[in-house]
């Protein structure tokens, strides 16, 4: 066993914000070459350190890799200049302190509800009748008493499965009291009917999921009596919002979330649904310790006639909205509050940061339907070619099965957010980790940097965390035809309109070894270029060399005049010095940290692990399952006061702390399997 057997390295980690950005100022234009500006060629050699992913095609149900016609009728594999264009940006972005260009300022994390004693309280269950062209509810029936009964006692009464919205017929004779807990009324039920209509005097059913009751003894639904009739709401501005984006985190949408256009037309389609429709389209089993306890509604961020939810009401106005009693809530502050000012995107084309004004700049801010978008566009002066690799056709190398890659958890304040020195919340019922409440009341915490994964060659890692495990379902894994190590590329980049520290700071970025001293000592420190997909896999690492072909000035390129004299090495120290110091001196050091390849220890990058590597290396599958199990690391570090010990934050080591500092300890799962 090692010192390191109990310990791992997270995949990522974040190069800190400037507290202030590149200087923003008006580009220097197309027009003309002015003095002072310079236009040239410079040749990019690469040799890949890592594996390197970029998506092609799917030919005869095999990937490609990306490829453009060579001589002679062959295929050549590349790198598409737009993923190189996009890498080299993205780096300069970092070394010049330019603007979040693709960041997202209204984005919101959502958290899964723990229970409190306060989970129920003013919860009332809505049958939902009218809805707006969105999906907003306009009326609805709110029911009034709420009662609790074992699922699989009622299902016994009623003779058949349960589903969410059915309505019953119960005597009142048939109900017994069976007590209260946490505020719920507890009752047996020994007789009733289904009927069709929801009249008065009725019971509503309301099936929620199952989710992480598996060790609980009774399932209980919730029924609750509907009254008169539909009365028309008023739904909260805030309520409504916060709704729609728990409802896009649930688990049932994450197919279509991303994309406005497919939910869009999901909603459309589903509106359309007639009421038996929605019985078999919008519903899904419900099963619990081998019962099948019925069927609950989809998550769904729009309601329509027919949908059950829980609401809560002040003044009238519906302020929470919840398909289960507990389920999520927002978190607060969006990440736009969280970021320097300085380094909000551009959206002047006479403002822009030094990124912009050599890259171009496109005004993406979202906007109601006008035309202004064009207008706020500023065009590059640098252009991009195709990565050719050498010798090398997009069918060559192994087809790789490559383990899923989950998505980005922003809502993991612990290793997303800046909490200074604090480790616990300042209430019982917060949790620090979470973005919102009395830690982010005066000044939101800011957000740690800009995200980077390390760059990585694991060699002793069996399996690799990029490769497919046994565990892993067909439908997360994707294949994959990679770039393998130590394959070569080339490539010209060209630029026009350039001054010297900007052609310095392009040359930087295509080749950050001219800038940025290796953060290691060991045998081969290579600053790489991360470039492609699979980062979190250590994938990317792209080793370059530069030649500066040509340069010129107005008087050489379009008159006599000698071109001028300018080395590389010239350019770069005047990109160098037009840098601020705070940059060089807190932003340099931690990009370097993570450019340089195997920088941290390979073998032990890994998503927190939920056992030790000792585990991991028996080979065994289900040893391996429970390694990949973090979930017991995210709730032991979350940072919260509780009866007995606490769970203090556990923040992300620096980047820049040195590579002895970045183990964190592995907390094991619980070994059950199911166990969440
Ligand atoms: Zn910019």
């Amino acid at each position: 066993m090692t010192r390191h057997d109990e310990a791992f390295i997270n995949p990522y980690t974040f190069v800190p914000f400037p507290s202030a950005g590149g200087v923003k100022a008006e580009p220097a234009g197309h027009d003309r070459l002015g003095p002072g500006h310079y236009s040239g060629r410079i040749t990019v050699s690469g040799t890949a350190r890592t594996a390197i992913m970029v998506r092609g095609s799917v030919e005869n149900d095999e990937p490609v890799l990306p490829w453009h016609p060579g001589a002679n009728g062959t295929r050549q594999a590349i790198v598409p200049g737009s993923g190189l264009a996009g890498a080299v940006r993205s780096l300069h972005e970092t070394l010049a302190g330019g603007c979040l260009r693709v960041f997202d300022h209204e984005f919101l994390p959502t958290y899964r509800d723990m229970a409190s004693r306060n989970s129920f309280d003013r919860l009332v269950m809505a049958l939902v009748t009218e809805v707006d062209g969105k999906g907003r509810p306009l009326a609805m029936i709110l029911c009034t008493d709420v009662v609790w009964t074992d699922a699989v006692d009622l299902q016994r009464v009623v003779r058949g499965p349960l589903h969410t919205g059915m309505v019953l017929d119960i005597d009142e004779r048939d109900m017994t009291a069976i007590g209260t807990d946490w505020g719920r009324e507890r009752v047996g039920i020994e007789a009733a009917t289904p009927r069709s209509d929801p009249v008065e005097g009725a019971w509503l059913v309301l099936v929620a999921d199952a989710g992480a009751r598996e060790q609980d003894e009774v399932f209980r639904i919730a029924l609750a009596r509907l009254p008169d009739g539909p009365e028309s709401v008023s739904v909260d501005d805030q309520a409504w919002t916060d709704y729609e984006r728990c409802a896009l985190d649930a688990e049932d949408m994450r197919q279509q979330r991303k994309d406005q256009g497919r939910l869009d037309a999901l909603r459309l389609k589903e509106a359309g649904y007639s009421t038996g429709q929605a019985l078999t389209e919008l519903m899904k089993d419900v099963r619990w310790n081998d019962h099948d306890i019925g069927r609950r509604q989809l998550v769904r961020p729009w309601a329509r006639p027919g949908t059950v939810l829980w609401v809560r009401r002040k003044d009238g106005e519906i302020t929470d909205l919840r398909p289960a009693v507990l389920w999520r809530h927002s978190g607060q502050r969006p990440a736009g509050e969280r970021v320097p000012e300085s380094l909000r995107a551009c959206r002047y084309p006479r403002d822009l940061c030094p990124s912009c004004r050599i890259f171009g700049s496109v005004d993406a801010q979202r906007r109601e339907e006008d035309d202004k978008a064009r207008q706020c566009s500023y065009a590059g002066h640098v252009r991009f070619t195709d990565l050719v690799a050498a010798k090398c056709a997009p069918t060559d190398g192994p087809v790789r099965p490559l383990a899923p890659l989950s998505s980005p958890r922003p809502g993991s304040g612990q290793f997303y957010l800046d909490n200074g020195n604090s480790v616990l919340p300042q209430r019982d019922n917060e949790v620090l980790r979470e973005w919102g409440g009395s830690a982010d009341s005066r000044q939101p915490r800011q957000l740690r940097g800009r995200k980077y994964y390390w760059s990585t060659r694991p060699a002793k890692q069996h399996p690799r965390r990029s490769d497919k495990r046994k565990h892993h379902s067909d439908e997360m894994v994707t294949s994959a035809r990679v770039f393998e190590h130590q394959q070569r590329f080339d490539t010209t980049v060209c630029f026009d309109g350039l001054t010297l520290p900007e052609l310095g700071g392009l040359l930087a970025a295509l080749q950050p070894a001219l800038l940025l001293t290796p953060a290691s000592s060991h045998r081969d420190p290579a600053v790489c270029l991360p470039i492609g997909g699979g980062k979190p896999f250590g994938f990317g690492a792209l080793e370059t060399r530069l030649t500066l072909d040509r340069i010129d000035s107005a008087g050489s390129r379009y008159g006599e005049e000698e071109p001028p004299d300018v080395t590389i090495e010239q350019a770069v120290e005047q990109f160098r010095t037009s840098i601020p110091e705070e940059i060089r001196d807190t932003v340099w050091p931690a990009l370097s940290a993570v450019l340089t390849l195997d920088h941290v220890d390979p073998d032990h990058v890994w998503y927190p692990p939920g056992a030790s590597w000792s585990e991991h290396h028996t080979g065994r599958p289900e040893a391996l399952e429970r390694f990949d199990r973090g979930y017991e690391f995210w709730k032991m570090s979350r940072g919260q006061r509780m009866q007995g010990p606490g769970r203090p934050l556990v923040p992300l080591p620096d980047a820049a702390a040195g590579a002895d500092q970045q183990y964190l300890k592995i907390v094991p799962a619980p070994k059950e399997k199911g166990a969440r």
